[in-house]
């Protein structure tokens, strides 16, 4: 029934405004529409819906920003009634600034909804843009003001990803679907954690351990970096891995460590790529992936006739070899190792094909077990 009688006074108040713009008695008039509808998070855009027809009776709320109206508190008043009390208060207490106090956002991208709103932003340039054209009796300054609306929201159209509304997004995601339904995991997590896993992945997006073996939070213990390489025992050179190492091992005692490699993998790529000479152009990655120049050397001497892409993948699995070997070289590792407490796997994941390798320490790659 509220909302029947807001939609009213509403049409009511587009009706009074139609006949104002058709008498030009107004000079400018900006229309600002306020989205409080899921998905787009209190953005507010400006739209022309009201000059669209039907789409106008869609429309939550409006804001009309008149000036040299003898008719702007009567409107006002209407208007107060159809809308959010925020935006009433916003209303009067200043109506010259109204318009500039209300930021426009883009909506957040990759959404259903998102889409649809987009859309919405497109239509309403079409539609500002068709007005200034058919509706020249509106006068200068409001031809003007339209055109300076219309080009804020090709702005705004143009830059449709917003870093920091694509976090808030992702984290409301998270809490509202995983962190608040499962009291009881995250309550035993905030008392501590014991994965069974440590898992060394690389740093490439398309390859989050969580994602692809599915693991929950505390179930994995994780180091990424660029092709997933173990150095071997340096306490100066590579105490961040030591470090990680010897807390999963000693004081989180993992059950197991994993290594994956994968396919297309831009670090190993990069590992083949170094000039037989040893000359590098970079200040960091070729020295960190020569960590495994031994898989390269190997995989040149062996497979140094096959297309330099099969020489790569046959090097994504042995750069995991080495690196378990690797792993030996901390003396808790192979100690936990022989005591059977430990085990180490080396794995390959290939996201081209969908298929998922694994293998134990003795480097058996054809006891390998697919997925
Ligand atoms: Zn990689």
């Amino acid at each position: 029934m509220k909302i029947f009688l807001h939609s009213l006074v509403l049409i009511f108040w587009l009706f009074s405004l139609c006949i104002i713009i058709t008498q030009e008695q107004v000079a400018e008039v900006c229309i600002i529409i306020n989205s409080d509808r899921p998905g787009i998070g209190g953005t507010q855009y400006v739209s022309s819906g009201l000059f669209r027809g039907s789409s106008a009776w869609n429309i939550t709320s409006s804001i009309i920003h008149i000036t040299h109206s003898h008719l702007i508190f009567h409107h006002l008043f209407l208007l107060s009634l159809s809308l959010p009390k925020t935006i009433t208060s916003n209303v009067f207490i200043s109506i010259s600034t109204l318009f500039d106090s209300i930021p426009l956002s883009p909506p957040v991208p990759d959404s259903s909804t998102t889409k649809k709103y987009m859309a919405e932003y497109d239509g309403a340039i079409e539609a500002l843009t068709k007005l200034i054209s058919e509706k020249a009796d509106l006068g200068d300054v409001a031809a003007a003001k339209i055109r300076q609306l219309t080009a804020e929201l090709e702005v705004v159209g143009s830059k449709p990803f917003n870093p920091d509304e694509r976090i808030r997004t992702g984290f409301a995601n998270f809490k509202n679907e995983k962190f608040v339904k499962n009291p009881e995991l995250y309550g035993e997590l905030a008392k501590g954690q014991s994965p069974k896993f440590m898992v060394f992945a690389c740093s490439d997006s398309r390859v989050c351990p969580s994602h692809v073996l599915d693991f929950q939070p505390g179930e994995a213990f994780v180091v990424r970096n660029i092709a997933n390489m173990v150095p071997p025992y340096d306490q100066t050179k590579y105490s961040g891995t030591g470090a990680a190492i010897e807390y999963a091992v000693l004081h989180l005692k993992v059950e197991n460590i994993v290594v994956i490699g994968h396919s297309r993998c831009g670090g190993i790529k990069g590992l083949m790529s170094i000039p037989d000479d040893g000359t590098t152009a970079s200040e960091f990655i070729e020295h960190w992936v020569q960590i495994c120049t031994q898989a390269r050397s190997k995989i040149k001497t062996e497979a140094g006739a096959l297309e330099f892409s099969e020489q790569c993948t046959s090097c994504e699995k042995e750069a995991v070899n080495v690196s378990l070997g690797n792993l030996l070289t901390y003396p808790f590792v192979r100690d936990a190792v022989v005591k059977k407490t430990l085990a180490l796997k080396g794995a390959h994941y290939n996201f081209v094909n969908g298929t998922f390798e694994l293998w134990d320490l003795d480097f058996k790659i054809s006891n390998s077990t697919s997925v």
